[in-house]
Order: C-alpha cells, then sequence, then structure tokens
C-alpha cells in the first residue's frame, strides 16, 4: 500500500521537470497562505518542504490531543534541535563545541501542527518604524484573522464566539486592581457546527493547503502542488536574478535543479536567512542574515488560594504602548510547566486545580550584531548555523518590568507566584528579522512587499523581513504579511490588483 500522501503530493523528479512559474519554500502559515493567494489569483504554484508528511490538521483538533504520552513523540518524528547564543559564546557555537539548545519543527504544515493558538494584533505603535503604518496594514490583519477562522478578542464579530468563555471572574479581579485583561484572540474556529458545516478546530496550514480547490498533483494537472522531504539547499542565480534552486530529495539523497520563475522564501525567519546565506546573498547585500530577534519571554506559575471551580479559564492582558508586553494566562492545572513539546495542554486543564500558567512575551531590540552566521559539520544543510542575540540594555530593563508585573499580577489575583523564570533568546519561538524590509535599499535587504532589493525573482513572505516586532505573538503577523507579499508579488506579475 502506498503513503496516504501519494495522493496528493508531486515527486521532485515531475517538479524537476516541468519547473514552476512561483516556487514556495516552506509549508508553514507564511508558504501555504502565500502559496494559496497566489493560485487564487491564476498562478501556477509549487510548494517544496524539507519535512515529511505527518498530519492533515494541527495536533489539538485530533484524538492525538488526548495521548500526552505520544504528543511528544509526535514532535520527536520532525523535531530538529538548533542553537541560540550570545556574542560571548559566538566562537565557540561556531566552532561546533556548544550543545544545541533550542527546537525547530520541519513537516508539511511546519509548526502550524502544533502551535498554540495565540493570535493577537499588533499595536498601532508597534508599526513605527515598518515602511507601511498599521492602518495599512489593518485590512490584511482582517482578512488573516478571516482565513484562520479566529474567534474571540476584540475585532471578532458575534458569529465567532470566545473559545473559553468561563474567564469571566479572573477578568474582573484584574480589573478591580486596574489591570485590563480581556479574552484571548485564539486562531481556533468557534463557528457553530450546523447545516452540514464541521468546525475547522485550530487553525493548520496543512488542513487549509488540502481543502483548497487548486490543490493536487501535478501530473493531475493542478494549479497548486507540493513537494515533501525536499531541501532547498541552494538558490541558482545569473545576471542578478534567481532562476531557480537546488534541491536534495531526502528520501533518496538525490540532487535536483528546479528551475523558477520566482522563487518565494517562507521557512521561518530563521530558515530562510540561513538559506539566503548559504546562497551567498551576504555578498551582495551584507545586511543579509542581520537584525535577528525574537520575544523576551517570562514564564511563571501562580497558586490560587484555593480552586477556581471553573472548566478552562484563559485570559489574555494587552500590551500598552507604555508597557511593552503582554501576558497570557491559562488553567485551571494542579502543577504545571510550559513545554513546547505539549502545545496542548491548556485544553485538558482540572477544574479543581488551583494553578495558572503564566507567558508573558515582550518586545525586544535586534541590534545589527544579532545574527545568523553559518557554521559546518552538521551534516545536515539546514542544521548548519547558530543564532547569535544579545540583550540589549532596553531589553533587560523590560525584563526586570515584566517580572516585576507577574508579581503585581499575582497580587491582585492574591496567588503566590511560584515559581518565575526568564528564558533565554530563541525560546519564544516567535523570531523575526534576517532579511528586513524598508523603503531605503541602503538599510534593507527587501522592500515594502519582501520582494529583494538587489535581487531580481526573489521574495519573502515571511516574518523574516520584520524590521522590529510588537509584543503579539506572531502567527497572524506572518499570515498578513504573506498574503500581503503575495497579493503585491501577483501584481507585479500582472494577476490581479493589490487590496490597499
Ligand atoms: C509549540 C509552539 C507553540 C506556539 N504557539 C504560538 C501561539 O500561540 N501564537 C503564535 O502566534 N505563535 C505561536 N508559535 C509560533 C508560530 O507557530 C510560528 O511563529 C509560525 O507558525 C511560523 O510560521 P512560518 O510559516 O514562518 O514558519 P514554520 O512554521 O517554521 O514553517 C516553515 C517550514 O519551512 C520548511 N523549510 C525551511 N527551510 C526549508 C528549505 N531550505 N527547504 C525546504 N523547506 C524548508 C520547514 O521545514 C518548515 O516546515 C508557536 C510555535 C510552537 C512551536
Amino acid at each position: 500500500m502506498q503513503a496516504l500522501s501519494s495522493v496528493f503530493e508531486t515527486p521532485v523528479e515531475t517538479l524537476a521537470a516541468s519547473g514552476a512559474q512561483c516556487l514556495v519554500i516552506g509549508s508553514g502559515t507564511a508558504g501555504v497562505t502565500a502559496a494559496i493567494e497566489l493560485a487564487a489569483r491564476g498562478l501556477r504554484v509549487a510548494i517544496v518542504e524539507a519535512g515529511p508528511f505527518v498530519m492533515a490538521e494541527h495536533i489539538g483538533s485530533g484524538p492525538f490531543a488526548a495521548q500526552h504520552a505520544m504528543v511528544p513523540r509526535i514532535h520527536d518524528l520532525v523535531r530538529k534541535r538548533t542553537l541560540w547564543t550570545d556574542t560571548a559564546h559566538a566562537d565557540a557555537a561556531r566552532a561546533g563545541t556548544m550543545e544545541p539548545n533550542n527546537n525547530a519543527w520541519e513537516a508539511v504544515g511546519g509548526r502550524t501542527l502544533f502551535w498554540g493558538g495565540c493570535t493577537p494584533r499588533f499595536l498601532d505603535s508597534d508599526f513605527a518604524d515598518w515602511p507601511c503604518d498599521a492602518a495599512a496594514f489593518r485590512p490584511w490583519y482582517a482578512r488573516a484573522e478571516a482565513l484562520i477562522s479566529a474567534s474571540g478578542g476584540d475585532q471578532q464579530g458575534q458569529d465567532v464566539p470566545h473559545f473559553i468563555d468561563d474567564t469571566g471572574p479572573l477578568i474582573r479581579k484584574l480589573g478591580d486592581h486596574g489591570i485590563a485583561a480581556t479574552y484571548p484572540p485564539l486562531g481556533i474556529d468557534t463557528r457553530a457546527v450546523r447545516n452540514g458545516r464541521m468546525s475547522r478546530g485550530f487553525d493548520s496550514s496543512i488542513a487549509r493547503l488540502l481543502r483548497c480547490p487548486q490543490f493536487g498533483r501535478m501530473a493531475d494537472g493542478a494549479q497548486l502542488t507540493l513537494t515533501a522531504e525536499c531541501a532547498v539547499l541552494d538558490l541558482q542565480m545569473q545576471d542578478g536574478a534567481v532562476r531557480g534552486v537546488r534541491v536534495r530529495d531526502r528520501r533518496s539523497g538525490a540532487m535536483h535543479d528546479i528551475a523558477a520563475q520566482e522563487v518565494i522564501l517562507a521557512g521561518g525567519a530563521v530558515q530562510s536567512t540561513r538559506l539566503a546565506l548559504a546562497a551567498g546573498l551576504d555578498r551582495v547585500d551584507p545586511l543579509v542574515g542581520r537584525y535577528v530577534g525574537d520575544h523576551l519571554f517570562v514564564q511563571a506559575v501562580l497558586k490560587m488560594p484555593e480552586a477556581l471551580n471553573r472548566q478552562a479559564v484563559y485570559a489574555f492582558i494587552p500590551p500598552l504602548p507604555e508597557r511593552p508586553f503582554h501576558v497570557q494566562m491559562q488553567g485551571m492545572f494542579g502543577d504545571v510547566w510550559y513545554s513546547p513539546l505539549d502545545a496542548t495542554m491548556w485544553l485538558d486543564g482540572q477544574p479543581d486545580g488551583d494553578t495558572l500558567l503564566y507567558y508573558c512575551f515582550g518586545i525586544s531590540h535586534a541590534t545589527r550584531e544579532s545574527r545568523v552566521a553559518l557554521t559546518g559539520g552538521a551534516g545536515d544543510p539546514l542544521r548548519e548555523y547558530v543564532v547569535i542575540a544579545d540583550r540589549t540594555p532596553e531589553d533587560l530593563a523590560t525584563l526586570e518590568a515584566m517580572e516585576a508585573f507577574t508579581h503585581r499580577v499575582g497580587a491582585a489575583l492574591s496567588a503566590r507566584v511560584a515559581r518565575v523564570e526568564r528564558h533565554p533568546a530563541g525560546a519564544a519561538l516567535h523570531e523575526f528579522g534576517g532579511l528586513r524590509m524598508g523603503r531605503d535599499a541602503a538599510a534593507s535587504v527587501t522592500d515594502p512587499f519582501g520582494a529583494f532589493h538587489r535581487i531580481a525573482h526573489l521574495t519573502c513572505v515571511d516574518s523574516a523581513i520584520w524590521p522590529s516586532q510588537g509584543s503579539a505573538n506572531s502567527y497572524l503577523t506572518i499570515t498578513a504579511t504573506a498574503l500581503r507579499n503575495a497579493e503585491a508579488l501577483a501584481a507585479r506579475l500582472g494577476f490581479g490588483a493589490v487590496l490597499s
């Protein structure tokens, strides 16, 4: 019997023989969002993904969510170890003498198989150093929220209720102490199941791709295709333009050259940047690989004086322009500590538990020295890099404020802060930068729509192009970025107008 993926996958040999009009590297939310948008506008699109097909939806939308011992093992099928460090340890990291301390996921669907679902927007003030302002970005936020069937939050209509609605007493208690809290916006479909309509659960790019009418096998004439387990190792350049990519088929080990009219980077900020470095683009533009960052991340456990006797609670304390961080609080639990390998644990709270899990994400400042650097020796080119990112004095002050705020929230809830920890850079898994966008080609790698200033036919659609990020978790803004950049690319190629 053949694998399920044979029903929809296009073999790399078929893709190499025909070439691609638009070749998208990566099948996470950035890649699939851009690919579907390009296909919907009439372009022929091929997605190439390094990882294997493991699931057709997010892990929390299906029965595996109940299998707590199996979930980490599913992660392990597609999880790769990576290294983030600081300048003081950069030489050791590049020499290969440091152990990996972080994770990356390589799978059809990328991190959308496992992500936690929280989808706030950036504040208007977060766009201050972006080449488009908040008002200009808003239409893409609205479209991205509709695309991922987001629920809750301030922007949503009445037909998409909150996913967790038992949080009122917690929100009121925080409000009594001057801390404005709300229900979290989540990328989870809460529209009613009725008249033949099923809920879509957590957003996942693989589920979106499988639902797409243009998607199928190239041999069957499909306009939008997927080739999995193929790692793009190099970009083929000629006369200042990208003409195609070189890939390694991970099943056979064979190398293939694939001609492409347009190449779209969507490997996630670190991998899109790593590929640009591996292709030598830093020789064309020394800013390639620079200004990389990740959220500041403080995690805590709050012990309430007694159980809340609620099914589940999930409160969101939004950032303010003068408070550059936000808080997500989930419970109730007996005892719990965040593990990215069990991202759905919050679905299984214990109503009689007395513990709230507390995450606080803050804005970090990426400097020119914060960068992706290539290393050697891992045996897998996609792993041969280190991210070097230092905390700035401003970051350290924000971390202090984040920790102090944790105690203020604890006091407001009459809770004991049983444990509080500052995670190192990279741990938030919300990385950005490396191919920063801007209007001024002397100060940026890509233009305001992710097209490279100095290399033709190459566009990036993920958070590698962000010059900075708000405190908001990145998924929604990546999805909106991908929509926006894909639409601009299609318009440039003569396939439809730009929305605004
Ligand atoms: C456990 C967990 C919980 C999270 N929770 C949240 C949350 O609650 N809210 C939120 O906003 N964000 C959350 N995130 C972060 C969020 O999932 C990511 O920011 C977002 O999904 C990144 O999307 P992406 O498409 O840019 O990259 P990815 O999802 O990483 O997809 C990139 C894909 O490209 C492939 N690829 C890379 N390089 C190549 C190459 N050279 N050749 C071929 N393929 C390549 C990779 O294999 C990968 O599958 C979470 C992440 C994790 C892991």
